[in-house]
């Protein structure tokens, strides 16, 4: 599980970060708005969490700014105990949770897992739909009409992916990222291979829908 932590108080932020990394997840840290920004927008990361009170950029600004451009990664926002004003804002401004400062990392970690807890609902009670494909992760059964074919777990991960992005393009590098992570040697060929694998299956289900190469931008699914 990747987290992206923006938060400029940055003894605080490595002592968090030194925690989340004993309990196995992986952690980048940003202590600006901007740059908390830039890294959210990649949508690699499984959890943001994300301090209100920011140079550069506040908190709330970026969250707004994340939805607006459809990434859906879970927020857990950080505010100062006692401003509830921050608490109300941020969840209207589309924040799963927040945590009042100063919080122990063991409620920190109880909420990370409360947020996978959901996201993994999510994805039992549903299929992924596109055009006329249905895909279940879990069984990693890919489908259309009444045929139906099996897909391997990074076929099954890079559909996924790009049915999330929802008609929008993406690169290679968060391919790359998100199917085989940061510290890797896989190579662009790998994420081609892979793209060819599954416009194979596509075509043997006679589906509608298309994987779209966008030269020197990435991928992008498109239907009819
Ligand atoms: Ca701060």
């Amino acid at each position: 599980m990747r987290i992206l932590m923006v938060e400029d108080e940055k003894y605080m932020a490595e002592a968090v970060a030194q925690v989340l990394k004993k309990n196995h997840y992986s952690v980048d840290l940003k202590h600006n708005g901007e740059d908390g920004l830039d890294c959210g927008l990649s949508g690699i990361y499984d959890t943001i969490i994300l301090d209100i009170m920011l140079p550069k950029m506040d908190g709330i600004s970026i969250l707004k700014e994340l939805r607006k451009n459809g990434i859906e990664t879970p927020v857990i926002l950080l505010t100062a105990r006692g401003r509830t004003e921050d608490k109300v804002r941020g969840l209207d401004s589309g924040a799963d949770d927040y945590l009042a400062k100063p919080f122990h990392t063991d409620e920190l970690l109880a909420r990370l897992r409360a947020l996978g807890r959901r996201k993994t609902e999510l994805i039992n009670d549903g299929i992924l739909k596109y055009g006329d494909i249905e895909l279940n992760p879990l069984t990693l059964l890919l489908s259309c009409g009444n045929k139906e074919i099996k897909l391997t777990l990074k076929e099954s991960q890079l559909l996924e992916l790009l049915i999330k992005r929802n008609s929008m393009v993406i690169s290679k590098e968060i391919i790359i990222e998100k199917l085989w992570g940061y510290d890797t040697d896989t190579e662009d060929n790998h994420v081609e291979i892979h793209v060819s694998l599954l416009r194979k299956k596509l075509n043997q289900l006679e589906s509608d829908v298309s994987i779209r190469t966008i030269r020197g931008a990435g991928y992008v699914l498109k239907t009819g």
